[in-house]
C-alpha cells in the first residue's frame, strides 16, 4: 500500500509511529494509500526544524523573500494541472474546481508578492523635540496552521503565503483525509528556493494537533476546520500563550426578495449549494424566500438540479463529484429522513440518483422545502449537496434569522432593490456579504472570515489581516544626542 510521509527539514521523510490513516479515492471507494499518523517526536521534530530555520530566514531581505514567492508563484502556475489532479484523486471534487480552488490559493501568493509593501510600518519625525518614532512589523518565529479536508490547496495557501512572506517558519498539519496536496506544496517551495526548515508538514490526527497547541516553540496557530473543533483549537491554544486564530463551521442563508430575478437566483442557489458537493464553508446551505417569491423559485431551482450531472471529478461531464468519506456520506444522507419526520417536503431526494449506489461515496443533489427552523435540517451544517428552504413572509424575518443563527460566516441577498440590499449589508450578523452574489468569499487583497462560532479570534485570514497576524509590532523611540542639548533630567518623558 502507498504509503504518504512528511516533509520535515526540506526532504521527504516516511512516517516513523507505525500508525496510520486511510487515504480514500471517493470516486471508486478504492482504499487508495495510507498517511502516516505523527507522534510526538515527529512533530517535535519538525518544529525543531523550523524553529532552527528561523533566525535566517527572518534575518532574509524581504526582496530575497519576495522573489522566493515570485518563484512560487510561477512554479504553482506551471503545476496547476497536476495539483488539481491530485485534489481531484483524494477530495474528489471536480477536475474544473480543483482548478478554481487552485487559482484561488495563487491569488493569495500574489497578494504575498507585495510583502516588503505590506510590511512597511510608519514614521513619525519630530514626535518631541530631536525624537523621532516608527513602528516595525516583526514574524512571530514557528507558526503553525491545522487545516480541513475540503480545500486542500487553497486554505494552507491562505497561511502559508503571508506567514511565510513575513518571515516566519512554518509547521503545517494538514487534514489526513487528503494529505498529498501539501507535500506538493512543500515540493514546489524547494524547488523556488525556500530554505530548509522554513516550512515542514507533519501528517497527522488529534496527537499531532495537541502537541503543536502545547509546544513552546509554537508562537501562533491558524486553524481552520468544524466549529467544535475550532472552539476547542481557539481555547487550548489561546491558554498555552499562543496566538490563534480558529475559523470554523457556516450555515449561509441566501436571501430572496420578491423583487428578485428568479432566473438568476435559481441559477445562483444552484450553483452555490450544490458546487463542490456542499462540502465548502461557504456553501449555500439555506435559501430564505420572502413572500410570494417561494413557489416560482423551487420549482426554478428544481427544474435546474434535475439537469447537475454527478459523478466522477475525472469525467469531465461531471459538475458534483462524490463526498469525502463513506461514513460522511451516509451521515449527510440521514437528513433526508430526519428532513421527513420534521415535516419538511423532500423535493429532491438524492438518495434516488442511481450514482448512490455506488461504487465511490456518491449522493445525489437532494432539495428540501418548507424546512423547519427546529429541525436538524436547518440547524445542523450538513457539509453536503442538501440545499434546505425555508419559507418566511417578510425581509425582516429573513434577517432575525440569520442573527439567530450560531454562525455567521457568508449571506446573500438576491433582490433589484438597491436600498435593501444597502440595508442588508448594513444590519446582517455575518462576516462575508454578498449582494447577488451567493459566495461572497473575498479577493486575496481582503481578508477572509466570519463572525460568532464561524471564526474564534480577532483577525480575519489573509490579505491585510494575515500580515497582521503573522507579526507583531515594535515601536521604537529615537533620538541622536546633540552634546549641546543634553541635561539631565528626571521628570517623566514628555512632548516638548
Ligand atoms: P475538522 O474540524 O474535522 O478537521 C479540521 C482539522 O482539525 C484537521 O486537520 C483534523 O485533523 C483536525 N482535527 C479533527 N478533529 C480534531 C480534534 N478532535 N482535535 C484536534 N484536531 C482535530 O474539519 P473538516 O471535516 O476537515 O473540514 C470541514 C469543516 O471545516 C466544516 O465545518 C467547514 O465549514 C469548515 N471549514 C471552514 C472554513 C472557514 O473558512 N471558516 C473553511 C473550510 C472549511
Amino acid at each position: 500500500m502507498r504509503e504518504i510521509g512528511h516533509w520535515i527539514d526540506g526532504t521527504a521523510v516516511a512516517g516513523a509511529s507505525g500508525r496510520f490513516g486511510p487515504v480514500w479515492n471517493p470516486a471508486t471507494g478504492e482504499h487508495a494509500a495510507r498517511v502516516a499518523l505523527a507522534s510526538v517526536e515527529e512533530v517535535n521534530a519538525a518544529v525543531a526544524a523550523a524553529r532552527a530555520a528561523f533566525p535566517a530566514w527572518r534575518a532574509t531581505g524581504l526582496g530575497r523573500r519576495a522573489e522566493v514567492l515570485f518563484r512560487f508563484r510561477e512554479l504553482l502556475d506551471a503545476n496547476r494541472k497536476e495539483l488539481a489532479a491530485l485534489l481531484t484523486a483524494e477530495h474528489g471534487k471536480t477536475l474544473d474546481d480543483a482548478l478554481g480552488e487552485v487559482a484561488r490559493g495563487l491569488e493569495n501568493v500574489e497578494f504575498a508578492c507585495g510583502a516588503p509593501h505590506h510590511l512597511r510600518g510608519g514614521f513619525s519625525e519630530q514626535a518631541s523635540s530631536g525624537v523621532d518614532v516608527h513602528e516595525i512589523r516583526q514574524p512571530l518565529g514557528v507558526v503553525a496552521g491545522i487545516t480541513p479536508f475540503n480545500f486542500p490547496a487553497m486554505v494552507p495557501l491562505w497561511m502559508l503565503a503571508n506567514a511565510l512572506a513575513c518571515g516566519n517558519t512554518f509547521v503545517l498539519k494538514p487534514s489526513e483525509r487528503d494529505p498529498s496536496a501539501s507535500l506538493a506544496l512543500a515540493d514546489l517551495f524547494a524547488q523556488a528556493g525556500l530554505p530548509a526548515g522554513v516550512l515542514n508538514v507533519v501528517q497527522g490526527d488529534k496527537l499531532a494537533v495537541d502537541t503543536l497547541l502545547e509546544h513552546p516553540d509554537i508562537a501562533a496557530v491558524s486553524f481552520v476546520g468544524s466549529t467544535p473543533v475550532a472552539r476547542y483549537v481557539y481555547e487550548r491554544g489561546t491558554v498555552a500563550g499562543k496566538r490563534v486564530q480558529a475559523l470554523g463551521g457556516a450555515k449561509n442563508h441566501m436571501v430572496v426578495l420578491p423583487d428578485a430575478d428568479i432566473a438568476a437566483a435559481a441559477d445562483a442557489a444552484v450553483s452555490a449549494a450544490y458546487g463542490s458537493a456542499g462540502e465548502r464553508c461557504m456553501a449555500v446551505s439555506v435559501v430564505v424566500a420572502v413572500g410570494d417569491v417561494g413557489d416560482p423559485l423551487v420549482e426554478a431551482i428544481a427544474e435546474r438540479v434535475r439537469k447537475v450531472r454527478v459523478g466522477p471529478g475525472t469525467d469531465p461531464d461531471s459538475e458534483v463529484g462524490p463526498l469525502i468519506t463513506r461514513e460522511h456520506r451516509d451521515r449527510v444522507a440521514s437528513y433526508l429522513d430526519v428532513a421527513k419526520e420534521d415535516g419538511a417536503t423532500v423535493v429532491i431526494d438524492g438518495r434516488d440518483d442511481p450514482v448512490a449506489a455506488g461504487p465511490g461515496f456518491f449522493l445525489g443533489i437532494s432539495l428540501i422545502d418548507d424546512v423547519p427552523t427546529t429541525s436538524r435540517v436547518y440547524t445542523d451544517e450538513i457539509f453536503g449537496p442538501v440545499l434546505a428552504v425555508v419559507r418566511v413572509p417578510t425581509y425582516a424575518e429573513a434577517v432575525r434569522l440569520i442573527e439567530e443563527s450560531p454562525y455567521g460566516n457568508g449571506a446573500a441577498i438576491f433582490t433589484r432593490d438597491g436600498g435593501a440590499a444597502r440595508r442588508f449589508s448594513f444590519e446582517v450578523t455575518a462576516g462575508m456579504v454578498g449582494v447577488n452574489v451567493p459566495i461572497p468569499v473575498p479577493v486575496a487583497y481582503y481578508s477572509f472570515g466570519g463572525w460568532k462560532a464561524s471564526l474564534f479570534g480577532d483577525l480575519h485570514m489573509y490579505g491585510p489581516d494575515g500580515i497582521r497576524f503573522y507579526t507583531r509590532t515594535k515601536v521604537v523611540t529615537t533620538r541622536w544626542p546633540d552634546p549641546a542639548t543634553s541635561s539631565v533630567d528626571l521628570g517623566f518623558p514628555r512632548t516638548r
